[in-house]
């Protein structure tokens, strides 16, 4: 009833109180326009890929001697495939040309300043037009929805980024209790007592949702299982920022009783993709954002994993234009069984940072791999894989409470290692006491500190 009323009364109110009503003019919007032909989608993001070139060409400074640097014109785009020859924005033009990113004539009053966590490299800094912050909030709602998820609706937030937790002041405990109605849990810490009242304060709170970080809900559901806890069972758990191994999935999935969804975004650009009901595939905020999945300079089509270009279709303020957002994925074939026509990616496969080079050249994703060693001999604890020289690989162990590493461990170790990676493969050894969580609150199964493995360009 609450959520009812917040949905369709208080949210609308508050919008027109804060001069952004065309928040819901996106969500009706994105709502019908996700059920497009696949074809009319595909046309639709297309032609506003060609105007945020055009348009970035003509009124950003920065996009202006890039494109004639490349000799490239936007006017010369006419199909997908043309846009392979333009270049690719890496973080560090971002953290270099602040100011010449800015598209001409628009107001530092209409700039919303905001921050990536830097969680591998450092942060940087970018700006939104207000109307893109409704966009995106617009498109989140639109995700959202997949899984009967609206605005009012109580939702509990595991979380790991204590600055997303917003802060506590009496206009935002009214708004909070009457249209966010959000429960926030920071799971900075792993202690039994938090987690035993994260589990009290869910069978108080009731949420319909619960969005977490893939590998806390994971974790969590590990301990409640461990502890012969059964936990409050939501409507549905959303994950994201983390990749969503099927062990946690399935793990969540039994301990919570409940379906888990798995969602992918980033800060730069909102949600990116988020699965529906159906589970098969992540539908792309294809509206908002062009993607590519680009390898050795080429556009890949059939499920061949590469690395992930985004560029913002609505951001007027400072476009993002073919951004190497640093994460891995492939193209989901066919059409989804729910009727939307907005494409799939079929799995996120990690940071490209996270993927380990084998010793004959071949790419192996560092997640899938950790997660494959753990998931035959549980018993060894955490596991994390780092790269710094190809053909040697440290394989860090955080053994369980009371477990030693043996001999039989470690030759299980490389002989698995080597599998994958060819068998010059020299493995080191770490024993930890924890295997730390990144400053932004995520866990990295391996890391590689060696660059361009997908060589876009
Ligand atoms: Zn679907």
């Amino acid at each position: 009833m609450i959520a009812e009323i917040s949905n369709r009364i208080l949210f609308p109110l508050n919008c027109a109180r804060a001069g952004s009503l065309d928040i819901l003019q996106y969500m009706k919007e994105f709502k019908a326009s996700q059920f497009l032909s696949s074809k009319e989608l595909d046309e639709l993001s297309f032609i506003r890929m060609k105007k945020i070139l055009e348009y970035s060409y003509q009124n950003v400074k920065f996009y202006k001697n890039l494109f004639d640097a490349y000799g490239v014109k936007p006017s010369n785009v006419h199909a997908p495939a043309d846009l392979q020859s333009f270049p690719v924005l890496e973080k560090h033009h971002v953290q270099d040309n602040l100011k010449q990113l800015v598209a001409k004539k628009i107001c530092m009053g209409d700039l919303v300043l905001d921050r990536t966590g830097g969680s591998t490299g450092a942060p940087i800094e970018y700006y939104f037009s207000k109307k893109r912050t409704r966009s995106i909030m617009a498109a989140t709602w639109r995700h959202n929805g997949f899984v009967d998820w609206h605005i009012g609706d109580k939702t509990a937030i595991l979380w790991g980024a204590s600055r997303d937790i917003p802060k506590v002041t009496m206009k935002r405990r009214l708004r909070n209790l009457l249209i966010d109605r959000n429960m926030f849990f920071n799971t900075a810490g792993f202690q039994p007592n938090e987690m035993i009242e994260f589990d009290k304060q869910l069978k108080r709170f009731r949420p319909k949702v619960i969005q977490a970080y893939a590998n806390s809900i994971g974790l969590f559901a590990q301990y409640f299982r461990e502890n012969g806890i059964r936990p409050f069972s939501p409507q549905a758990i959303v994950t994201s920022a983390e990749m969503l191994t099927p062990e946690n999935r399935k793990r969540s999935e039994e301990t919570f009783s409940a379906p888990v969804f798995n969602r992918y975004g980033s800060r730069e650009f909102g949600v990116i993709a988020s699965e529906c009901k159906q589970r098969d595939g992540l539908h792309i905020m294809q509206e908002g954002l062009y993607i590519e999945i680009m390898k050795e300079g080429r556009h890949l089509e059939k499920g061949e994993t590469g690395e992930l270009i985004v560029t913002d279709l609505l951001n007027f303020a400072m476009p993002f234009i073919r951004y190497r957002i640093g994460d891995a994925a492939c193209w989901k074939q066919g059409t989804c069984r729910c009727g939307r026509g907005l494409r799939r990616l079929s799995n996120i496969a990690g940071r490209t940072t996270d993927f380990l080079l084998g010793a004959d050249g071949r790419l192996c994703s560092g997640a899938a791999l950790t997660v494959a060693l753990a998931a035959e001999r549980p018993s060894l604890g955490q596991i994390q894989l780092e790269q710094n020289e190809q053909n040697r690989i440290i394989c860090r162990i955080a053994p369980k409470k009371g477990r030693v590493t043996v001999a039989e461990d470690k030759k299980y170790l490389v002989q698995k290692v080597r599998q994958y990676l060819g068998e010059r493969t020299l493995v080191d050894f770490e024993i930890v006491s924890r295997i730390e969580h990144e400053p932004s609150g995520k866990y990295r199964f391996s890391k590689s500190t060696l660059t361009n493995l997908f060589q876009v360009n």
